[in-house]
């Protein structure tokens, strides 16, 4: 490993810089290096650091940048007091953020950072405590008390100053983009965090409803009847038991999980004729179906289709309905 760290420090010094003047990273083309505070280093930027160190650099802790046109050291400022030269088109002291790249950035006070796409595009929504797109301004949208500040539910990582494009199903609650789409992927389509289906799953649902009518329960469990929620609307309803799934009562989704036990017919007859309630009653009541799917709902897949695939047709779907952030700059 030393050998290697070795031939990076020699190859270093010979890179062609003067010759080939590129401004800036892979990241931000600026005319700044930061001064590290964290380990006494000097990098382009923080995602250039993070890449190379074991640790997160945060650029708010900067005190020092070394300008990169007249290697001047000098404290954080938008244009270096030696050559004059601006470090960026773009630049914002709250952040320590330089960028010549237009990207429509701008400081928003209430994310508490620098955000791209245009400050006229986006309004700052205090419940949600994130920058929305001002059409949800005016059709309204669904708050949740400080979503952005909660980790992506998929990989746990920071979403907040996350450079990585997220996306708002619904719900309202947040997850990366490509988190979501990992997850249409691999067959799931609810919300992590609160399990409403993130897309349209009409398809799904009037495909169950066939599947449903095709597979008559045995004759035995026919009768047998569950209280269900339903994830998607929220309301609860009682319906005949079925492996295939739990039909929403109310909007029709199959998003559903059962409240109690199924029920018997014959404990629903004697609760016809008014017989009080008991425990040895109840215990009756709740018939375990053990040989059957005992959680109908996970099951709710879509199936392949000859030309293309269900979660492909999803995507495209999805893709209208998709709702953006402005991603963090
Ligand atoms: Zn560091
Ligand atoms: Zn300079
Ligand atoms: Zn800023
Ligand atoms: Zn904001
Ligand atoms: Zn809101
Ligand atoms: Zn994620
Ligand atoms: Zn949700
Ligand atoms: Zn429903």
């Amino acid at each position: 490993m030393d050998s290697r760290k070795m031939s990076i420090l020699k190859v270093k010094p010979a890179m062609p810089e003067p010759i080939v003047k590129h401004v800036g990273c892979a990241h931000y083309k600026r005319r700044a290096k930061f001064v590290t505070p964290c380990c006494n280093k000097f990098y382009m930027c923080r995602y250039c650091h993070d890449e190379n160190e074991q640790h997160y650099f945060n650029r708010k802790s900067v005190t020092e940048l070394i300008c990169t046109e007249c290697d001047t050291r000098q404290k954080v400022q938008d244009a270096c007091e030696s050559c004059g030269v601006r470090f960026g088109k773009y630049s914002c002291l709250i952040c320590n953020l330089f960028d010549d790249e237009d990207k429509k950035q701008y400081h928003c006070e209430g994310c508490g950072i620098c955000r791209v796409g245009g400050r006229d595009r986006f309004f700052h929504c205090e419940r949600c405590n994130m920058c929305l797109p001002v059409q949800l301004q005016r059709v309204g949208h669904r708050c949740v008390e400080n979503v952005s500040r909660a980790n992506c539910p998929v990989c746990l990582e920071d979403i907040h100053t996350s450079r990585i494009p997220c996306h708002i199903p619904d719900c309202g609650h947040l997850l990366h983009r490509p988190c979501f789409e990992q997850m249409l992927k691999s067959g799931h389509y609810a919300c992590p965090t609160c399990q409403t289906s993130m897309i349209d799953m009409s398809h799904l649902w009037h495909y169950l409803d066939s599947e449903v009518e095709a597979t008559p329960m045995p004759p035995e469990y026919s009768d047998y009847k569950t209280t269900i929620l339903c994830k998607d609307c929220h309301k609860v309803s009682t319906v005949r038991f079925h492996v295939v799934g739990l039909k929403c009562q109310h909007c029709g989704a199959y998003n559903t999980c059962q409240t109690n036990g199924v029920r018997n017919p014959h404990y629903m007859a004697e609760r016809a004729r008014g017989q009080r309630e008991t425990p040895a009653l109840a215990r009756r009541a709740a018939v375990a179906l053990p040989r059957l799917h005992p959680r109908p709902h996970l099951q709710l897949r879509p199936r392949p289709q000859p030309t293309r695939t269900g979660v492909e047709s999803y995507r495209v779907q999805t893709r209208s309905m998709s709702r953006r952030r402005p991603d963090p700059c």
